[in-house]
């Protein structure tokens, strides 16, 4: 599927530069490791580049795994990242309540996932039958492709 949900829309219209700063209008995004980031294992589609350019235009950002809080920091520590949030899968609940954000969006490659994002009141892309690397390109979390026309 390459169609981008109605829901969806909001949140890839880009943000009023003076509209960053206020929680209400912040946009979150929480990233799945394994088979969703190209650090995970099975590595994903996604590339670390996108997850420090969504920190550089001030998304609120973290991630959401099974795997151990301390083997999250460990990773994101080794990469230089500095994450908003870290959380076993089950918890993403805590994170929408933690930040006060206008939108939130959960990107994994399980319906575990699925299940945890809509019960979360998050928006949901698959990292492997959406077009993931499409939806990031539309959120400018994606280098431009060229300088090109
Ligand atoms: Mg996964």
């Amino acid at each position: 599927m390459s169609n981008m949900p109605g829901e969806l829309h909001a949140f890839t219209d880009p943000p009023e530069p003076s509209a960053v700063a206020r929680p209400s209008d912040a946009r979150l995004i929480s990233f799945d490791i394994d088979g969703t980031l190209e650090v995970g294992q099975p590595p994903g589609v996604i590339p670390l580049d996108v997850v420090r350019r969504a920190t550089d235009l001030g998304f609120v950002v973290g991630s959401c795994s099974d795997r151990p809080i301390g083997f999250q920091r460990d990773l994101w520590a080794a990469h230089e990242l500095e994450m908003d949030f870290v959380v076993l899968k089950q918890n993403l609940g805590s994170v929408r309540q933690a930040f006060a954000a206008g939108h939130y969006l959960h990107i994994g490659d399980s319906l575990i996932d699925r299940m945890v994002a809509r019960e979360s009141g998050f928006h949901f892309i698959h990292a492997v039958e959406d077009d993931v690397m499409g939806l990031l390109a539309a959120l400018r979390l994606t280098p431009p492709a060229s300088l090109g026309g």
